[in-house]
């Protein structure tokens, strides 16, 4: 049976329920960076499905992998029983997380893993007799969609209904050279006001946000400041991480580590779902106690599920492959061409690059979720790339094996953008 002739009526599609929004497309194959749909039209995944297959669609070795492990242990509970999919990970894991990092938790998706490290946050300082109940946070974050992650998330066109739930936070600008001072200025009389357990934060690069990228001086001092009142800081690297900005992880571009990172999205490279929260020992040991009570008590059904630990492992083998870091820089070098030749156009503002991450403004009135952004995403899957503007940014953020003739089609179909809107 056709996708197409299923009863569509019972399906519930994240952000898509508005009326104005496009029929979604009935996808049906996918491979490397192709998608293909059912009347036979192929795509190309110009956000790698929301930064996840970035090793590729249906990639050889990974399914491979975890085709391996799936005939070989498919699922144990994780609490009293361990397996070798998940120290595997977590030594693979660590061998490439700034060097601060020393505890892996596991979850199952960005929002948990952002939801574990508040608690973990809230909790050290529980645990160290301190009442500290304000969690730090930048304007215009977005850091998933259960509670906490919500409440530190700073988009308010998702989260209005909730907001009087929210837990307490206080928020400050993302650091410009020229608002730096200020920003500081700010977060000291925020810690002077209240009692700040946490600073949750997107390293550098603000995904949903419309990949806003913001100045890594700015971030280190904000970060020194946290340091300096045992504020936790809390580095959602959910889209950031595993490649996408150039290194492996943001925080290699800063010189002050996080003390808890979250993990997710690429992690298991598209093929399941699964996230990570990482940690210091410092936080851990304030965990560490003969008192039952000053345990973590938080727990997922599928905490290290063996079939996805075994993708992760796989994705990690690839992301620190020759190929793959070769492509990240070539990607990141076409990138920047692209950037150059575009400059002067005058529909096209605030050009950005970061690693394989493109971005730019469309000099256009636009809605987040309106009808000109619905034809903006038109066009482009018309032009047979499937990118999806956020209000007037369009970016790019394809999957690490993306053909060069794949790319140009992308900045054809953005160059006519353009011209069009
Ligand atoms: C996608 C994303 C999340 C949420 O992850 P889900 O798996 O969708 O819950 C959290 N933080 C950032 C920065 C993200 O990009």
């Amino acid at each position: 049976m056709s996708i197409s002739s299923i009863d569509q009526a019972h399906i519930w599609h994240p952000l898509t329920q508005h009326k104005t929004s496009n029929a979604p497309t009935p996808i049906v194959r996918a491979e490397g960076a192709m998608l293909y749909a059912e009347d036979g039209t192929a795509y190309i995944d110009g956000i790698a499905s929301w930064y996840t297959a970035m090793y590729g669609h249906c990639n050889p070795y990974i399914i491979e992998q975890v085709t391996a492990q799936m005939k070989t242990l498919d699922q144990i509970v994780f609490t009293g029983f361990t397996h070798a999919p998940a120290t595997t990970l977590a030594q693979k894991v660590l061998e490439i997380l700034p060097n601060n990092q020393q505890k892996i938790f596991f979850n199952d998706n960005g929002s948990t893993a952002v939801e574990a490290g508040i608690k973990m946050a809230l909790q050290y300082h529980h645990n160290k007799g301190n009442t500290r109940n304000t969690l730090i946070a930048f304007e215009n974050g977005f850091h998933g969609d259960t509670f906490g992650a919500m409440s530190v998330s700073g988009l308010s066109v998702y989260n209005g209904p909730f907001e009087e739930y929210f837990l307490q936070v206080e928020r400050i600008p993302t650091p410009t050279k020229e608002n730096l001072p200020h920003v500081l200025q700010l977060l000291e009389t925020i810690i002077a006001k209240h009692p700040c357990a946490g600073f949750v934060y997107e390293p550098l690069v603000q995904g949903a946000a419309g990949m806003q990228i913001y100045d890594a001086i700015g971030l280190e001092a904000i970060l020194k400041v946290c340091k300096e009142n045992d504020i936790i800081t809390i580095a959602d690297e959910v889209m950031t991480g595993f490649g996408k900005t150039g290194k492996h992880f943001a925080s290699l571009y800063l010189e002050t580590y996080p003390d808890i990172i979250c993990l997710s999205k690429a992690l298991t490279a598209g093929l399941v779902p699964m996230s990570l929260t990482t940690c210091t020992q410092v936080v851990y040991d304030a965990f560490l106690d003969d008192t039952v009570a000053k345990g973590f008590f938080h727990a997922h059904t599928y905490s290290a599920n063996p079939i996805a630990c075994a993708a992760a492992i796989a994705g990690i083998d690839l992301l620190i492959s020759d190929d793959i870091q070769l492509q990240i820089q070539h990607i990141h070098k076409r990138h920047s061409a692209f950037a150059k030749a575009i400059k002067t156009h005058p529909k096209a503002i605030n050009i950005r690059v970061k690693g394989v991450i493109f971005a730019l403004e469309l000099h256009t009135e636009m809605e987040r979720y309106g009808n000109v952004r619905n034809q903006l995403f038109k066009h482009f899957m018309d032009h047979g790339v499937c990118l999806r503007p956020l209000g007037n940014t369009i970016y790019i953020l394809p999957p690490f094996v993306i053909s060069d003739a794949q790319l140009d089609q992308i900045y054809k179909a953005i160059e006519e953008a353009l011209e069009i809107f």
